[in-house]
């Protein structure tokens, strides 16, 4: 193969194409272009629910980073238990926000990683 996991996982975490290496990808924060602009490979499996991944590692992302902490807070008494609840919506919410293009490209990343074989750059070996 090409391009081996490694290259996938770290292409995938600074949010280029794992493909191409390209910054193709993104159409703009919260979506994905259909194809990649620079390498053409489709980015967007209907059938695969890409986006609903996205959500879910979002949400465990927040409760890790945001509400554990912010529940420990309340307990030890360091914030108020309404502090604590504004905080941790409005974190859980930005931390989405704000992390979306990410959480995008690793499920992409996650894809991948499972079927390296199915990048075109890994299936067009024999043509050349
Ligand atoms: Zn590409």
């Amino acid at each position: 193969m090409k391009i081996e996991r490694v290259e996938i996982i770290t292409r995938s975490l600074s949010g280029r194409c794992p493909n191409c290496g390209g910054f193709g990808m993104f159409k703009n924060w919260f979506r994905l272009n259909k194809r990649c602009t620079d390498c053409d490979m489709q980015l967007e499996k209907e059938e695969s629910g890409f986006y609903f991944g996205t959500t879910s590692i979002g949400y465990v992302l927040a409760i890790i980073i945001v509400i554990i902490p912010i529940c420990i807070l309340a307990v030890l008494d360091k914030i108020g238990m309404w502090t604590g609840v504004t905080i941790g919506i409005v974190g859980s919410i930005l931390l989405c926000v704000l992390l979306y293009p990410l959480l995008l490209s690793w499920v992409i990343m996650s894809y991948f990683v499972v079927c390296p074989q199915e990048l075109p750059e890994n299936t067009t070996d024999a043509k050349d």
